[in-house]
Formats: structure tokens, sequence, C-alpha cells
């Protein structure tokens, strides 16, 4: 079986769900192998959540400086990795920073790359949706060792014994000449909430929500299922909620097991985001709006009315009452 690389993402003490589902999907075309950039001791906290997801080798490429540049300790320790093992292709998270990551990687390599990947099947065929979501398209990179980025939530991570066995990476210190250093860090607002590219179930709120008081009734639903919070662009323009939780386009992709639209129109950029997520629920007081076009279950009314109805319903059920 061919190898297989996959770019591990984590936060240094946990591997994010999408790397599970990577390597899972990676599985499908060889021999799943991760290459881990973090700060010296990260590989061997991590290993073992590697391990249960089939990995079969760990490239390690630690160093104090991994956290200090954008992107660059990746690319490089990627390319490195792809000359070190010479794989049948590399995936990435279709996250802000896979996306980069794999972008540039593939420039460097002079391959192929194909982005927003939602499925890949064992020829390396990727299926994409395309244009704001009018076009399904199936696709494989014809030049070099295929670079794919498949967007979180595609897959359904799957336990597969795997040995993860550790290798080093040595990766030459990265060149602060051309490359972006991270001057300061902020904490994620969100509190406890899942990270909204990783939660399982998101409820989003639109310019129907009215202001970001109403956004209450938007995070109120999210924790009662134990979800993250997303907003429409119009709500992020309008100061409603944060920038980095708008999905769609050109915000974030999510592809959740429940994506809960309140007060969102449904303009193809914003289905853009959401589309492809397993079940989709909207509340919508026009019957009209083209939201209901891709909704599963829709509720035509006031969106102040049936949220905290249904948040009450979902706590009494999870309270057991
Ligand atoms: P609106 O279209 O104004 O819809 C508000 C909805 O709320 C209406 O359907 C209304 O019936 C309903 N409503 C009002 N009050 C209530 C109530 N009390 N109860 C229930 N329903 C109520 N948009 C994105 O979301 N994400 C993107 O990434 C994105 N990228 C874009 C990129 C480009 C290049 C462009 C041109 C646009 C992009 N947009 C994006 C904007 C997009 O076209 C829409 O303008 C936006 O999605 C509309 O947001 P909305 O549905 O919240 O607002």
């Amino acid at each position: 079986m061919p190898d297989v690389l996959v770019l591990v993402e984590h936060d240094e003490a946990r591997v994010h769900k999408s790397t599970h589902e990577l390597l899972t999907a990676a599985r499908r075309l060889g021999d799943p192998v991760a290459v881990l950039v973090g700060a010296p001791g990260t590989t061997a906290r991590l290993r073992e959540s590697l391990a249960r997801y089939g990995t079969t080798r760990v490239y390690a490429a630690e160093s104090t400086e991994a956290g200090e540049f954008v992107g660059s300790p990746a690319v490089d320790a990627l390319y490195l990795a792809v000359r070190t093992v010479d794989p049948a292709a590399v995936l990435v998270s279709a996250t802000t920073d896979g996306k980069e990551v794999a972008g540039r990687l593939a420039a460097r390599l002079d391959t192929g790359l194909l982005t927003d990947a939602v499925d890949l099947d064992s020829s390396g065929t990727v299926t994409q949706i395309v244009f704001g979501g009018a076009y399904t398209t199936r696709s494989e990179v014809t030049h070099g060792i295929p670079v794919i980025t498949l967007r979180p939530g595609s897959f359904d991570p799957e336990e597969h014994p795997g040995d993860a066995v550790e290798h080093t990476l040595a990766v030459p210190p990265v060149d602060p000449a051309v490359s972006a250093r991270v001057t300061a860090r902020r904490a994620a607002l969100g509190g406890d909430r899942p990270a909204l590219t990783e939660a399982s179930v998101v409820v989003s709120g639109g310019r129907g929500v009215g202001g970001a008081d109403g956004f209450k009734v938007v995070e109120e639903l999210a924790d009662a299922l134990g979800g993250a919070v997303g907003a429409s662009r119009a709500a992020v323009d309008a100061g409603y909620y944060p920038h980095q939780y708008q999905v769609g386009q050109t915000g974030k992709s999510v592809s959740p097991q429940l994506y809960i639209a309140l007060g969102i129109s449904g303009a193809i950029q914003h289905l853009a985001g959401m589309q492809t997520s397993k079940t989709i629920v909207a509340v919508n007081k026009d019957p009209e709006a083209p939201v209901f076009g891709v909704a599963d279950y829709g509720v035509v009314g006031d969106l102040f009315s049936v949220a905290p109805q249904l948040t009450r319903e979902v706590a009494a059920r999870r309270g057991g009452s």
C-alpha cells in the first residue's frame, strides 16, 4: 500500500477531529502517515490518538519555533516528508490555515492541488461542490503528487488500530525573511463551545436575529445542543456577531450532523458554506425564503418564538424530563 501523508491539526493537547477524518479518508488511498508540527513533546502526547485512527508512522517536526510562524513550519515539514516517503497524496484539512499550507506546498512541489473536497475515492478522484453549490464536480490531479484539502465534517472518523511509529523529521530552521511571524495571540471567544468547523451541531443566526442582543437566543439553542454558533455575513457585517463565526463562501465551511439556520434567507454564498451538512433545519418567517430549498425541516415562523421553544424542549429531553 502506498503512503498517504496527513497534516495533523492539533492544539498541543488534543488532535482535532478533522485530522481523524483525514486519517479515515487517507485509508481509502493507502497507509496514513501523519506529519506533526509542534512544540517539543507534542508527538509523545498525541501519538496514541493518531494510532487509534490508523496512523502507521508519525513524522515529528518538533521545535520551539513551530508556533511562531504562520504556515511556514508546516509547509517545510510536509515538503521534507514528501521528499522522504514519496506518498500517493497529501491530505490537509480545508481550514483557513490548512488551505494556506496546501497551496504553498503544491506550488513548492509544482504539483496539482484540489481544495475543499467533500469526498475522495480509492482512485484519488475527489468530489467538490463549486460555484456556491451550483455544481458538483469530480476531479483528479494529473500532474505530480496530489495535494488535497478535505472539508471538515465530510468523513465520519472511524477507528482503526495503527502503530504510529515515531520518526524525527529534521526540518531546517524557518527563514524569517520570507515567513510571516505571529506577533500576538488572543483567546478565542465562545467559551466552552466546540470550534465551528469541528462541531457536530451548528446553530447560526442571520440578519433576522435583528441585533447583537438577539444572538442570545441563538447561543442558548446552541448550548442546549452542545453545539457551536455561526452567523451569516449580513449578521457579521452588521456587527451582531464576530467575523470569525461567519459561515459561507467567504467565511468558514461547515458540514455538521445538524445545522440550524435562524433568520437566514439562504443566499447562495451562505449555502456554499453549509449545504453539505447532514441535516438542515431552517426557521424563517418568509415561506419563500430560499433556505427552505435546502432544508430537511423548515419552520415558517418567528425565530424568537420558535428557537426558545426548541431550546426548552431540547433541555427538557436532555434533562430526562
Ligand atoms: P437576509 O438576506 O437579509 O435574510 C434575513 C432573513 O431573516 C430573511 O429571510 C427574513 O425573512 C428572515 N427573518 C427576519 N426576521 C425574522 C424573524 N424574526 N424570524 C425568522 N426569520 C426572520 N453571506 C454569508 O452568509 N456568508 C458568506 O460567506 C458570504 N459571502 C459572500 C461573498 C460575496 C462575494 C457576496 C457578494 C456576498 C456574500 N454573502 C455571504 C452575502 C450573501 O449574499 C447574503 O447577503 C447574506 O448571506 C444574507 O444574510 P442573511 O440571510 O442573514 O440576511
